[in-house]
């Protein structure tokens, strides 16, 4: 896996308002079609063709691009590390980052980057396009442009939004807030458990109060081991005993992200509560999440969640999947099992509201 930069400065004469890197990943966004019509990702070269605006920016650019750009649906643990390493390298050159990326997974790496980059002071700035550059009705252009300028705004010298962050069709989100709503329309991304950090109109509107402030005091660190034995368990009526013994029996398997009802509610049968507590016994993380993107899970709301607590499955509140799975990632990968415990329920990144 590697990477290539490619250096424009757009400011010059003039000096830059700011210095931002651009991170292309692939998707959509700077995909073309083949022969045959089928979308692939494509050099950065040709995002450029169709961005004569980036030039007129007072920005000091630099563009680093994945060797062989991706669809997002092919994106690993591994892309996180170097994404990870790239921004910690980085870190004390540059203003801000813009990560283009697809937005089939572009939650999950974003999740995954807000734990990751602990103690972030500067913007990092998802985005990416549900049609390509190139097509005549494409978003790209508009969600790159207000992009760098999230990354690059600042007040008295400090950035105004030190987060991990999605930009996409007028609307700002926090990175682990956010859940691919809509593969069809623009509006791809929703929050629904966390308010917007801003809109852009004709201008940019924040939401500071809904803003994390960074401590100045507090130096980047990158958390960049990874622990992939982690598994979803989404419930249904009608799961058999097998299905979730083959779940809870993968070999070396750490955590489950589980998949309630409601406000994470199970069902109450005695071989599928045993089964749950055999897990736990084992060392196995059990979290209660919920099916509903809105709302949160109260274990012990009702009767169906109440022994989940007993037996010790560790609530989730009201994060996304997405947060959950990539926090236990970070988490099991560099702290030991009783901190990673702690930690699980805390906000650490405003990913849960506590
Ligand atoms: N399949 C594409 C990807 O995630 C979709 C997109 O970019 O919107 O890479």
């Amino acid at each position: 896996m590697n990477y290539k930069e490619i250096k424009i400065n757009t400011a010059t004469p003039e000096s830059p308002v700011s210095k931002i890197m651009i991170i292309y990943t692939g998707g959509t966004f700077g995909m073309s079609r083949d022969k045959n019509g089928v979308l692939i990702p494509y050099d950065f070269a040709l995002i450029l063709e169709h961005l004569p605006t980036l030039r007129n920016l007072m920005l000091d650019l630099t563009i680093v691009s994945f060797e062989h750009p991706i669809d997002s649906s092919n994106i690993e643990p591994a892309h996180w590390q170097m994404m990870g390493k790239i921004i910690f390298d980085n870190y004390e050159f540059q203003d801000g980052f813009v990560v283009l990326h697809g937005t089939d997974t572009m939650a999950y790496t974003a999740s995954a980057l807000s734990f990751m980059l602990q103690g972030l002071a500067k913007p990092v700035v998802f985005t990416g396009a549900q049609l390509p550059i190139a097509e005549t009705r494409s978003d790209a252009r508009e969600n790159l442009i207000t992009s760098l300028e999230i990354a690059s705004a600042k007040i008295e010298g400090k950035a105004v939004v030190p987060e991990v962050c999605i930009y996409f069709d007028d609307q700002l989100i926090r990175g682990n807030r956010a859940k691919k709503v809509e593969s069809m329309h623009f509006d791809a991304f929703e929050s629904e458990n966390y308010p917007l950090l801003a809109k852009a109109g004709v201008s940019i509107t924040y939401s500071h109060a809904s803003i994390e402030q960074a401590d100045a005091n507090t130096k980047l660190t990158l958390k960049s081991s990874l622990e992939r034995n982690i598994t979803v368990l989404k419930l249904f009526p009608g799961i058999t005993e097998s299905t979730l013994d083959s779940i809870l029996a993968s070999s070396g398997l750490k955590a489950v992200v589980m998949e309630t009802f409601g406000a994470g509610n199970a069902p109450s049968s005695a071989w599928f509560l045993k089964r749950l507590k055999q897990a736990i016994t084992e060392g196995i993380l059990i979290i209660n999440i919920s099916q509903c993107p809105g709302g949160m899970v109260i274990q012990g709301k009702y009767e169906t969640s109440k022994t989940l607590e007993e037996i010790g499955v560790i609530s989730g509140g009201d994060m996304t999947c997405e947060a959950a799975i990539t926090k236990l990632m970070v988490l099991l990968g560099n702290y030991p099992l009783y901190k990673a415990k702690l930690l699980i329920a805390e906000s650490l990144v405003g990913e849960i509201t506590v």
